[in-house]
């Protein structure tokens, strides 16, 4: 098998780097001290194997019962286990293209089959993405999607839980971001799991924290297949500090939301087809500029935005939103390569 190839992670200084859609602020103040106070705990003793203290805090946020709750050492370690619990060697995951590549990946090391089903050219799903198939097992549906940043409707998602005859996750790593979620689907229904990640609109990709929501009984079957300490005592009480700071969270994303619209009208401005982001960062396609020697072009100048090629699709550039200097940064450069 090729392997999952994650977005570069330059290890000098000196970029400005839009490419893997981190947060560009610090997290919330109560992290580093909720950090420290486990450290003057100390690390002899292994953490809650159910990271206990997040599951309260985050269901009294998001006004569940801890029960509908696991978390993962970051949502793609949710992913694993919910492709574990559910695809068995042989059988069918279901995924739209373009979308997160490692979904593929997760079906292979399976050693399960998956399927792709294109998006429309605007980005909405046609009807064969929640039609039955033989050994279909598992669907994942990024929402908001990357690298569109566009969005399903709810009641699409609604609709296609119904006509599926398996689980359907709803990746909502980007959820904070948009104008919905669906955090409430699951209590109406059993097949429909969400996950969210602490990465990118929490600022703690460097932690490694997400979770998912789905019915208890849903979570009991998950447990069964995950590492029995996947979360470290670090990222459990880190995580729970976050979650537990929303006045953060609030205007954090305000100003991200800022940020991408001047990114947005920026890449307009510039001739690019935008399509407009529900997330942290944007889908850039130009009508008559090759977008590879642009991205190069960026490189060279310490610009790192991610190139992305879709065979059968086509490519072009997703620039996270970074702050406002950064994303004026990589306007004026581009605008020099142009
Ligand atoms: C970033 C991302 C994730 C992974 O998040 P982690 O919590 O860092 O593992 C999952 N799904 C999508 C669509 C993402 O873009």
């Amino acid at each position: 098998m090729g392997g999952y190839v994650p977005g570069e992670q330059p290890q000098t200084a000196g970029f400005v780097k839009l490419n893997t859609n981190e947060n560009p602020y610090p997290p919330s103040p109560a992290v580093a001290k909720a950090v420290e106070e486990v450290l003057r705990r100390g690390l002899q003793k292994y953490p809650d194997p159910m990271a206990g203290a997040f599951r309260r805090q985050a269901a009294e946020v998001l006004g569940l019962h801890p029960d509908w709750i696991l978390c993962g050492n970051g949502s793609d370690d949710i992913l694993t286990i919910v492709t574990r619990a559910f695809v068995g060697q042989g059988q069918m995951l279901r995924l739209p293209y373009p979308s997160y590549i490692l979904y593929k990946s997760l079906a292979q090391i399976q050693g399960a089959r998956s399927e792709e089903i294109h998006f429309e050219r605007d980005w909405s799903l046609g009807a064969a993405f929640g039609r039955p198939a033989a050994d279909l097992r598992l669907v994942f549906l990024p929402n908001p999607n990357s690298p569109s940043g566009t969005m399903v409707s709810r009641e699409a998602i609604l609709d296609l839980a119904e006509r599926l005859p398996c689980p359907l996750l709803i990746d909502e790593a980007y959820g904070d971001f948009a104008e919905f979620n669906c955090l409430d689907l699951p209590a109406g229904n059993e097949k429909i799991l969400v996950s969210r990640s602490f990465s990118k609109s929490y600022a703690l990709a460097g932690l490694r924290f997400g979770f998912v929501v789905a019915q208890p009984r849903m979570i009991e079957q998950l447990v069964k297949v995950k590492d029995s300490y996947n979360c470290d005592a670090l990222s459990i009480a880190a995580a729970t500090a976050a979650v537990a700071d929303q006045a953060w969270l609030k205007e954090n994303r305000a100003r991200i939301l800022a940020t991408r619209k001047r990114l947005t009208e920026g890449m307009r401005a510039l001739g690019f087809e935008v399509v407009q982001s529900q997330a942290n960062f944007t889908w850039n396609v130009h009508p008559s500029q090759p977008a590879k020697p642009l991205y190069e072009r960026l490189k060279q100048q310490r610009v790192l935005v991610r190139y992305m090629d879709y065979p059968g699709w086509g490519d072009g550039l997703r620039i996270s939103v970074g702050t406002d200097q950064e994303v004026q940064t990589c306007l004026d450069h581009l605008r020099g390569i142009l």
